[in-house]
């Protein structure tokens, strides 16, 4: 079964998807996630994703279908969490294709202001090694270069620039946002208010996922 985690950049998919994985036994898959990674390891996806990311666009399709075809397994009873799949809705109707055992059950949307996006995103700072998060505006690590996690360094993704964070708004707005009517179409879609505290949000996926 597949649970879809949707929203806008900043919306806080990547902290809940830590959740759930972590509290309710789901097998996380970040498509930003993986991408990061095959650019750091210098793969030839990594080769083909670096500056697209690096601008805010879309990675193409084909990319992602790889990607997503390398770590969907074929057992129909895993529970996954899908965090940034789809994107847009080409890449919904390949996951409804290449679900094959797997089906959508759902589509969680976390549903935020506008102004609370661009704060989010803007203040964020990551590890460079692990990927751990952390906000300016409160919660950095004890050192605030080092990652209390496991000690790398604490940089600014290069797509959370002020610039980078319009473009990504945008690709959102005209590429991403009509996912929710593909998902509310097959009455898969369920949206949540993603402006309160991390774990009021989390209580009320979990809700959702029974
Ligand atoms: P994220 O960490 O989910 O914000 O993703 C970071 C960047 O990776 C995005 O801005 C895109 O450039 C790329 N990316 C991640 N997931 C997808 C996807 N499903 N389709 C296309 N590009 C993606």
């Amino acid at each position: 079964m597949i649970v879809v985690l949707t929203g806008a950049p900043g919306a806080g998919k990547g902290t809940q998807a830590d959740l759930v994985r972590d509290r309710l036994g789901f097998r996380k898959i970040s498509t930003g996630d993986a991408l990061r990674r095959h650019v750091s390891l210098g793969t030839e996806i990594g080769k083909k994703a670096a500056s697209i990311m690096e601008s805010g666009r879309l990675v193409p399709d084909d990319v992602l279908l790889e990607i997503l075809n390398q770590e969907i397994g074929a057992d129909p009873k895993e529970k996954i969490l899908l965090d940034g799949y789809p994107r847009n809705i080409e890449q919904a109707k390949a996951l409804a294709s290449i679900g094959g055992v797997h089906k959508v059950a759902k589509a969680i949307n976390l549903d935020v202001d506008q102004e609370q996006l661009l704060v989010r995103l803007t203040g964020r700072r990551v590890c460079k090694q692990c990927g751990k998060s952390y906000h300016l505006a409160g919660k950095m690590p004890k050192n605030t270069d080092s990652c209390d996690a496991c000690g790398g360094m604490i940089v600014q993704r290069p797509d959370d620039q002020p610039e980078r964070v319009k473009v990504r708004l945008g690709v959102y707005a005209n590429e991403t946002r009509p996912v929710l009517s593909f998902y509310e179409g097959i009455k898969a879609l369920v949206t949540i208010n993603g402006n309160r505290s991390t774990e009021d949000v989390f209580d009320e996926i979990k809700k959702q996922l029974g």
